[in-house]
């Protein structure tokens, strides 16, 4: 048979392949079944036990067309052991008179009891011509598309495997150390294995992936993964970055200032940035710590000692709040040090933007703190030697390269620092951010009370009410988080006018604001700047406030309708109060019925307060989504090897990245080459 290469393929065949993301040769050997059918031997009707898919063949014995329940075709045949019955739901008229008594079928299905005895609905069924014989493989059964058929796929996907194979493009390239240290098939083995199984091996064993050919595909994924990721942290290390070593002056002068002293994990980490800073090489480092552990004076310190060898520091925060907030804090702490900062965002007035602008290109401003508008081009750095990024899952991979290109100095980059509340378990730091270097503050500041958390039902509002009002009365502060509607964010806004409107008129003693993401900027602080100095006392507000806004004095919190937010959300939320010394109460409000998933999220966050411990149950609950963030669309995905599960296979590859990277390293480029291809351009964050 002529085979095709695949770029000459038919245009609808390829658009078609590509939407099953098939690109090549390649992508196809490596579209593997979802599952198999075994059609190689054949069962008696009396021993088919319902729950099992087998394969029966048997005589028809009587068709008839039923109207009740609803218009069904119902189908007889018998074997020497028994009668099976078939039932077709949607069939074709001419079907009974093309299976008239006497005809042959080989039918396979799922076999269950039914109303009329032992039943298949809907099986595979084909007429049996003389010596059909049965087949010698399992069959597969492929992820298809719409035009694509079963067979048409899996001709293309034999083709494909022949070329590559003459073409020798399936050989080894694993070096014999690394195979027989993990025991597993060649490449093309496990391929040929899973496209065309043999009769006798275990369906079992490879419906769920544990047969030795998928590890061999998974393992094979999971080094292009490590090998790539290696790659580039060893790339970063041949690039050049100011070496800013410690200024030791700066730094007990910003200290001293402070109302507190560090925690041990925030002066190991902060060790840690310090001794990268002073590295000829950019830092690529994540600084990890659940909300309130302290991250921003860690930012400050690292901050410091770029200014302290003249080199400028940006740091970009995702919502205005938040940057404002930043601003302030920092000028706090840096201005009594005579360094001069400017604040950027979007929404700012011109003459007052282009003026931070001049003060940033000429070099007067050390520091910068301000929003994405930070990144724009009309942003021109002296010297920038640091970048920080906070809540750094909130910013697509683009937007933190932009930046960091700003350091573009004589060929020199900046240093880079992410900043980010949400815990990444280990697997995932393992896979996916197994480029970066991780710091994590593991420690909450002393003489913080426990939060605790309340879970009520919606229709005991009015205890809410009185809980809430007593509390201000004594000048304790409060928030108000309205609903989620992620359907619509002018139906959110409405929701919130309303709750504030509604609120207003229960506690007419109260002073109550309202914040949202449409307020301009200079509403919006005004706010924050209000409730941070105790003029407002219950702050209502939609999810904006949900990262880092740090108001120590408000210690109450109330969510409505919790059931529709998801677990780091809550977590994040929830964070914002028990940062001072008043004890924190967070009552979530939950609207019945609870969904299984909803009840479940409502729970774990009501027994945990370990950001950890609930990053790893949402793991569970959801996959690994939520963690990559915006990261997702710069590192590939794993398509066959799955975290939780295969993290044997992952150590494994880790370790043999490193090893091939070391000892052959053109293997190494190959084995990437072949698994990532044009893909591997992405990686580069
Ligand atoms: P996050 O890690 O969530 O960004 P912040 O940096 O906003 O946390 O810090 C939370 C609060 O704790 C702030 O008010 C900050 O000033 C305060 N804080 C930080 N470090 C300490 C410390 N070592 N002791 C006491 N308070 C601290
Ligand atoms: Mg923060």
């Amino acid at each position: 048979m002529a085979t095709q290469a695949f770029d000459s393929l038919d245009e609808t065949l390829r658009r078609k392949l590509e939407k099953l993301g098939l690109f090549s040769d390649f992508d196809l050997v490596l579209h593997l079944p979802l599952r198999y059918e075994d059609e190689t031997r054949l069962s008696p009707i009396s021993e088919a036990a319902p729950g099992n898919t087998v394969q029966i063949e048997g005589t028809v014995i009587g068709q008839e067309v039923l109207i009740r329940p609803r218009r069904q075709l119902i189908c007889r045949i018998n074997d020497d052991s028994g009668t099976l019955c078939l039932r077709f739901l949607s069939f074709y008229a001419n079907q009974i008179t093309r299976w008239p008594p006497g005809t042959r079928l080989r039918v396979l299905g799922e076999v269950r009891a039914g109303f009329y005895g032992m039943e298949m609905v809907h099986p595979k069924c084909r007429v049996v011509r003389d010596n059909m014989a049965l087949a010698t493989s399992l069959t597969p059964v492929y992820p298809v598309t719409a035009g694509l058929p079963q067979r048409t796929l899996v001709r293309l996907i034999t083709q494909a495997f022949e070329r590559l194979r003459r073409k020798q493009l399936l050989q080894e390239i694993l070096p014999a150390a690394i195979l027989s240290a993990c025991q597993l098939p060649t490449f093309e083995e496990s391929l040929s294995t899973l496209h065309c199984p043999p009769a006798e091996i275990s369906l079992a064993s490879l419906q769920q992936r544990s047969h030795p050919a998928w590890s061999r595909i998974k393992f094979d994924e999971l080094l292009a993964q490590q090998i790539s990721l290696r790659c580039h942290y060893h790339q970063r290390h041949s690039q050049r970055a100011p070496a800013l070593s410690q200024r030791s002056d700066l730094r007990q002068a910003l200290l001293e200032k402070l109302p507190f002293n560090l925690t041990a994990a925030q002066h190991r980490v902060a060790a840690e940035i310090s001794k990268d800073l002073a590295q000829p090489y950019p830092m690529q480092r994540l600084l990890q710590g659940d909300v309130g552990s302290g991250k921003t004076i860690v930012a400050a310190l690292a901050a410091l000692q770029s200014i302290g060898h003249g080199y400028q520091a940006a740091i970009m925060a995702p919502t205005e709040i938040l940057a404002e907030q930043h601003f302030r804090k920092l000028s706090s702490w840096l201005a009594p040090l005579g360094i001069e900062m400017g604040w950027l965002s979007g929404s700012q007035k011109k003459s007052l933007r282009s003026q931070t602008l001049e003060k940033v290109t000429n070099g007067t401003v050390m520091l910068v703190v301000g929003t994405h508008a930070l990144f724009q081009e009309t942003v021109q750095f002296k010297r920038l030697g640091l970048v920080i990024i906070d809540e750094q899952h909130r910013f697509g991979v683009g937007q933190r390269l932009a930046l960091r290109m700003k350091g573009g100095n004589e060929g020199s980059i900046p240093h880079q620092l992410m900043m980010s509340a949400t815990p990444i378990p280990r697997t995932l730091s393992m896979s996916y951010f197994a480029d970066l270097d991780v710091s994590v503050i593991d420690q909450l500041p002393p003489g913080r009370a426990p939060i605790i958390t309340r879970l009520i039902d919606n229709n005991r509002r009015e205890e809410i009410v009185a809980r809430i009002r007593e509390a201000c009365l004594e000048g304790r502060q409060a928030y108000w988080v309205c609903p989620l509607i992620e359907e619509s964010e002018a139906l959110q806004l409405k929701t919130a006018v309303a709750t504030h409107e509604t609120l207003s008129q229960v506690f007419p003693e109260l002073k109550i604001a309202l914040i949202h993401g449409r307020l301009s900027s200079d509403e919006k602080s005004t706010i924050m700047a209000e409730f941070s100095q105790g003029e407002i006392q219950l702050l209502v507000a939609t999810t904006v406030i949900e990262v880092g806004v740090d108001v120590p004095n408000a210690s109450l919190m109330v969510i409505e309708h919790a059931e529709r937010m998801g677990l780091s959300q809550l977590h994040q939320l929830r964070g914002r109060i028990g940062r001072g010394a008043a004890t924190g109460v967070c009552v979530l409000m939950y609207q019945q019925p609870l969904s299984a998933v909803a009840r479940k999220r409502l729970q774990i966050i009501f027994e945990h307060t370990d950001g950890f411990e609930i990053a790893r149950q949402d793991l569970l609950l959801r996959g690994p989504g939520e963690f990559l963030g915006t990261r997702q669309s710069g590192v590939p995905l794993l398509r066959f090897a799955n975290l939780e599960e295969d993290i044997g296979l992952l150590e494994i590859a880790r370790n043999a990245a490193e090893d091939m990277l070391r000892d052959h390293p053109h293997a190494a480029q190959r084995h990437m080459q072949r698994w990532l291809g044009k893909r591997e351009d992405y990686l580069r964050v």
